[in-house]
């Protein structure tokens, strides 16, 4: 029987794949990326390509993944503006056309994909984060790359999380304490931990991660994944 799955390309990348076949990328980085599975090459299929911020980390790969799959570019206006420069991403691949905003749903191809905020810094536009609605309507949320911040409540009020994506490397992101706590307030019932190891100077495993939720959020699974490793939803 199909089911909805997720893959970690490493780093913040994931690959998810519906139960319906559509296919959607969030920050792809796998070219020179230490810890990538595959190359982007190999990534074939894809509807939606989601980037949460303009940084190497996150984006170098979205351009080309879009133009060879042809599939939707989602991003910040000046995101998607710098992509369609200077690396030829068309206006037709480019989410309404101009690229969306903090607050804004795409409906496409029964998935909702809602852009949310997050606190960091971006080359372009500003950072930000993604909640998709599946549809099934299991809900994954990828935090981007930020720090903590209270309306994460909120989020997980107006949303059913089944799967929070977020970061715990500390210095750049959330560490693994404040990530415990960001899984709680958006009440997730699930957590892959991401941003992690890619760095010499980012938290090395999610032991810790695991061990402060064992502790603190005991009814949250967290799942642990290994680069290129596949996770069914
Ligand atoms: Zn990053």
């Amino acid at each position: 029987m199909a089911q909805n799955i997720i893959k970690w390309l490493g780093h913040a990348g994931f690959q998810i794949t519906s139960e319906k076949g559509t296919v959607i990328v969030i920050d792809p980085w796998l070219t020179d990326n230490p810890v990538a599975p595959c190359k982007a090459e190999e990534i074939t299929k894809a509807d939606f390509v989601l980037v949460t911020h303009d940084h190497f980390d996150h984006i170098a790969d979205a351009a080309r993944i879009v133009k060879a799959t042809g599939a939707t570019l989602v991003g910040m206006p000046e995101t998607v503006g710098r992509l369609k420069a200077e690396e030829g991403v068309p206006d037709s691949q480019i989410v309404f056309g101009t690229g969306m905003n903090i607050g804004g749903t795409l409906s496409s191809r029964g998935v909702l994909i809602t852009m949310t905020q997050a606190f960091h810094s971006s080359q372009t536009g500003n950072p930000a984060g993604y909640i998709v609605k599946l549809e099934d309507g299991y809900t994954v949320y990828h935090a981007g790359d930020t720090g903590i911040f209270s309306s994460m409540k909120l989020l997980g009020d107006l949303f059913t999380i089944d799967l929070a994506l977020l970061p715990i490397g500390g210095v750049f992101t959330m560490d693994a304490k404040q990530a415990s706590a960001a899984a709680q307030l958006l009440e997730a019932k699930a957590v892959i931990p991401m941003h992690y190891k890619t760095f010499p100077i980012l938290e090395q495993d999610a032991s810790s991660f695991a061990e402060i939720m064992k502790k603190e959020a005991s009814h949250i699974q967290v799942v642990i994944l290994d680069p290129g490793q596949e996770h069914m939803l």
